[in-house]
């Protein structure tokens, strides 16, 4: 496995963007929250300018304005300001504060901060949760500042356990607000009684109203974040998630609520491992539904081996995408050439390996697996490898513009196409139809590339 670029401190279009818009992200998902980012405006701006672009939705974050006089004598006045009005405005029942660079390089103490304004304005400060994170942009990427931030909220809001009920913890992986809906189907369709964090199915994909909300309706509410140490189990999706920042893993410590790992639920062994879980911890069968869009899984790649079996693929993006994506890719015969995560996805070599040992062996070539880096090296191997379609978000799509091979889009951003909010690619369906765009992908290019290769082949250029 490489791992990035050979340059230290040389990042030339990164594949990955930056933490605090994961934290931003998670908070998003709660009921009646707000954020507040400590730090330059730019930053604010960047990250909602792309969470609007991908989702198609009004996003409001707020910014505490830090100035050159904050930055070099400490920027509580600014905090506290912006937090007096984001109150003022919003009225939430969650007030995220986090981080950026900026905050975090000239060392501001967030919660001493928080905890001055809670003093001075007690009223402002009643019946409202203040949830700080540190997410530094240099400290990791959205992968990270999503799974800290809900680690946070769990910290702060859960309480004591007082019982053991039959509700299961779902943590959910960084996914479309449409595959949180489809997650949330298959919970329904089992009859499970479960909790969901977080919950950007409607928060981030809002059905049309005449009226503008401030906050949007839904995400997961207090009381059930509150109650989330009385369920039986945890299932967190995640691979790449360390225990510091697992909202599993401290729920298990704490208030000993099993955890079971498993990963995006994209394709078929992925979903199987999900489903398989829900089964396994409720004692249920699955619904016939589930067996029967399985079957029609295993059909389709029947069906579609013919065009996979000449895919040479480039997958890109977070770990947790890439890692999903690429098992699917293996199983429908789809042969990833090469797999890059823009940050750290230790073990993702190993665990590829291990659990498609079949595939990889079955592939004299070798799959290149890279982590920690960025566009520039994944376009070299791109050409380097004649890769002829592309998997991930869409700051790839300069490929397409200069070699002309397809992206087929998964992943944050998707900027450049309508409906990436709504976009299934969970669950046996969700994951076919995800497939079947990379199957078409590859007969499109197939067949309007086919008459210059074909002349390009047979027919020589007669000198004039
Ligand atoms: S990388 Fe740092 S400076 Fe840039 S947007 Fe993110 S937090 Fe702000």
């Amino acid at each position: 496995m490489k791992s990035g670029r050979n340059f230290v401190n040389l990042n030339v279009n990164p594949c990955k963007v930056c933490m605090p818009l994961g934290a931003a992200t998670a908070f998003k998902g709660i009921e009646n929250s707000v954020v507040i980012m400590h730090g330059s405006q730019g930053c604010s701006t960047y990250i909602r300018r792309h969470m609007a672009a991908h989702y198609n939705e009004p996003i409001d974050i707020a910014s505490s304005s830090l100035n050159e006089k904050g930055t070099v004598y400490g920027g509580a006045n600014n905090l506290k300001k912006g937090l007096n009005n984001i109150i003022k405005l919003y009225n939430p029942g969650v007030v995220g504060i986090i981080t950026t660079c900026l905050a975090e390089t000239i060392g501001e103490n967030l919660q001493g901060i928080v905890q001055e304004f809670a003093t001075e304005k007690p009223e402002e400060s009643e019946d409202r949760e203040f949830i700080t994170v540190s997410t530094p942009g240099y400290g990791g990427s959205e992968h990270e500042g999503y799974y800290a931030a809900l680690k946070s909220i769990v910290e702060k809001i859960t309480l004591k356990k007082t019982t053991t009920n039959k509700k299961v913890n779902i943590i959910v992986g960084n996914m479309t607000p449409g595959d949180v809906r489809r997650i949330k189907n298959i919970l329904e369709d089992f009859d499970i009684d479960f909790i969901m964090l977080p919950d950007i199915s409607d928060t981030l994909d809002a059905p049309f109203s005449m009226q503008y909300k401030k906050i949007p309706a839904g995400g997961t509410k207090i009381k059930d974040i509150q109650e989330m140490s009385d369920s039986c189990a945890t299932i967190e999706m995640g691979m790449f998630v360390g225990d510091e920042i697992s909202p599993g893993k401290y729920l298990e410590k704490e208030f000993n609520v099993p955890l079971y790992k498993c990963p995006l639920p994209i394709g078929l062994g992925n979903t199987d491992i999900f489903v398989n879980l829900l089964s396994f911890i409720t004692v249920k069968n699955t619904p016939i539904k589930y067996t029967k869009e399985r079957g029609r899984m295993l059909d389709a790649f029947v069906d579609s081996h013919k065009f996979n079996g000449e895919a040479r693929a480039a997958i890109f993006g977070d770990p947790e995408t890439v890692y999903s994506t690429a098992k699917a890719c293996f199983e429908a015969g789809i042969f990833p050439v090469l797999i890059s995560s823009g940050t750290k996805a230790a073990g993702i070599e190993e665990m590829l390996k291990s659990e498609m040992q079949y595939y990889f062996e079955k592939h004299d070539e070798k799959t290149m697996i890279i982590e920690d880096t960025d566009f520039e090296t994944i376009y070299d191997y791109i050409k380097q490898l004649k890769v002829n379609v592309t998997i991930g978000n869409s700051n790839g799509k300069f490929i397409t513009e200069k070699e002309g091979i397809p992206l087929v889009r998964i992943g944050f951003p998707v900027h450049d196409r309508m409906g990436a909010q709504r976009k299934v690619s969970v669950g046996y369906e969700g994951s076919l139809s995800f497939i079947d765009e990379i199957t078409n992908s590859i007969i499109e290019r197939k067949y309007s590339t086919y008459r210059s290769r074909m002349f390009n082949k047979y027919y020589e250029e007669v000198p004039q």
